[in-house]
């Protein structure tokens, strides 16, 4: 997964870029409000975390711009303890979600989870397919019942594909949720990623179009080429 984080606070920004990355997103990370705006209208990100008071403008500006361009992209705002004025607006605005600073990073995890799951429309928090289930809150991993060990970059593929069975993902989108910016991509990692979930997980689970991506299930908009 994706995220933008919006952050002016240096020490916050580099602590939560820090403590996400280990959790296996791929973070960005801007710190003023132009800044989010410039990069916002430019990328696709899975989730953003905006810090309210911003230089260059404000959180809540963002927001709106975002709205208006009905870009539903998912929004945690983190708001100061004591801005009730502020976390109303924001949730007026359009945001999904809000944290008060300072705040656990446990919070905010459960958080990023619980507003995946209701953007992507899935009551059910444990995602499953073919004897496979993939627990996003617990980051275990199953085959028929049986725990499996992935390390987290494998885990983020996984999750990347289990979350919209048929849909085909692009070695370039897969990347996308692995890497944030100025982390250098290992040539070929994506392969590799998808080789040992093979192995580990049984060769059948995920499919691959040559030359367009991978996907899990029964391919949503079957394409020319051979699947296997
Ligand atoms: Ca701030």
């Amino acid at each position: 997964m994706r995220l933008l984080l919006v952050e002016d606070d240096r020490m916050i920004g580099d602590s939560l870029r820090a403590a996400l990355r280990l959790d296996g997103y791929a973070v960005d990370w801007v710190r003023d409000a132009l800044a989010a705006q410039s990069t916002l209208s430019s990328e696709r990100f899975d989730l953003v975390l905006l810090d309210l008071g911003l230089p260059k403008g404000d959180g809540l500006e963002v927001l709106r711009a975002l709205r208006a361009r009905q870009d539903s992209t998912p929004v945690i705002v983190l708001t100061a303890r004591d801005g009730l004025g502020d976390l109303v607006a924001g949730l007026d605005a359009g945001a999904d979600d809000y944290l008060a600073k300072p705040f656990e990073l446990d919070e905010l995890n459960a958080r990023i989870r619980a507003v995946m799951r209701r953007h992507s429309g899935r009551a059910q928090p444990v995602l499953s397919h073919a004897g496979v289930t993939l627990d996003p809150a617990t980051r275990q991993v199953t085959k028929d019942g049986a725990p499996v060990l992935l390390s987290s970059r494998e885990f983020a593929v996984l999750e990347a594909l289990m979350q919209r069975p048929g849909a085909l993902l692009s070695r370039a989108q897969l990347e996308d949720r692995l890497y944030g910016w100025g982390e250098e991509i290992e040539s070929n990692a994506v392969s590799v990623y998808i080789h040992q979930l093979r192995r580990k997980l049984g060769a059948d689970l995920i499919q691959n179009v040559r030359g367009v991506g991978y996907f899990v299930g029964t391919p949503s908009s079957p394409k020319e080429g051979d699947a296997q």
